[in-house]
């Protein structure tokens, strides 16, 4: 079976080599994404070459304002990856004093991203989710945005179609009747697997990359179709999305668990 996982931070478990390993041993696609410019080198060297694990760069907005003063590392490595994230915005209680330098931070990466021409970007938007699209919106150029874990409203996650934004989904999400009732509305040709490992958590336990594909059961019976077609179409927006950019992706094994 295909495995995905859309957003994933291997560099944050407690031995990051460990899930690597059987990550790649499961043949499992992996956006592994990073907090800060200064983690991404060495995150990136957790990848095995011409294998199926994406290494994002990032500057996740719970530290952005601490770590403003890597936004020049962010510039200097953004050419070595199409995929840039975790970055967006953060507005619960204790980070929205900052939502303002937060957010012209996101729009200088945002900004590097368009005169780059256009990265995959996996966002955050916790308590936050109608400023994001507002920022998503003054640069369109800026490349495909993917929200992770999106707990917008019907009408945020319609502005977010409209402008041509993707949803990553895991099983923590999905656990949550608020996160089952988001899912409803995003259009079933724009999700993806994701885990937010070792955050996102089942039973208290972390998720690992290859658990991802659980959300399938649930999207069965959201969509009303059996867990083939789910699953079909969750590798058939993987390739759209990526497919274009990622040539050297391998392909996926099927039959291999
Ligand atoms: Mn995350």
């Amino acid at each position: 079976m295909a495995l995905i996982d859309f957003h994933c931070h291997l560099d944050l478990y407690r031995d990051p080599n460990r899930v690597v390993a059987e990550a790649t041993r499961r043949g499992t696609y992996v956006l592994s994404v990073t907090t800060t410019p200064s983690a991404y080198t060495g995150t990136r060297a957790l990848a095995p070459k011409q294998g199926r694990i994406r290494t994002a760069l990032g500057l996740h907005p719970e530290i952005a304002v601490a770590r403003e003063h890597e936004l020049p590392l962010f510039e200097s490595l953004l050419a070595t990856t199409n995929y840039v994230g975790e970055v967006g915005l953060d507005g619960s209680r204790p980070h929205r004093h900052s939502l303002e330098r937060q957010t012209s931070i996101l729009m200088e990466i945002l900004l590097l991203c368009a005169r780059a021409g256009g990265k995959i970007i996996t966002l955050h938007s916790r308590g936050a989710e109608s400023l994001v699209l507002d920022v998503l919106e003054t640069e369109p150029l800026a490349g495909s945005p993917v929200l992770h874990w999106f707990n917008g409203s019907k009408r945020q996650i319609e502005r977010a179609s409209e402008r041509g934004c993707w949803f990553s989904v895991g099983p923590a999400m999905l656990n949550s009747a608020r996160g089952r009732e988001c899912v409803r509305h995003m259009p079933v040709e724009r999700i993806l697997p994701e885990t937010d490992g070792p955050f996102g958590q089942t039973g208290n336990k972390p998720l690992m990359p290859w658990d991802a594909m659980d959300i399938v059961a649930d999207l069965s019976s959201v969509w009303g179709q059996d867990t083939s077609e789910v699953r079909e179409r969750l590798v058939k927006n993987f390739k759209q999305l990526v497919g274009a950019t990622d040539r050297e992706l391998p392909a996926f094994s099927h039959n291999r668990e």
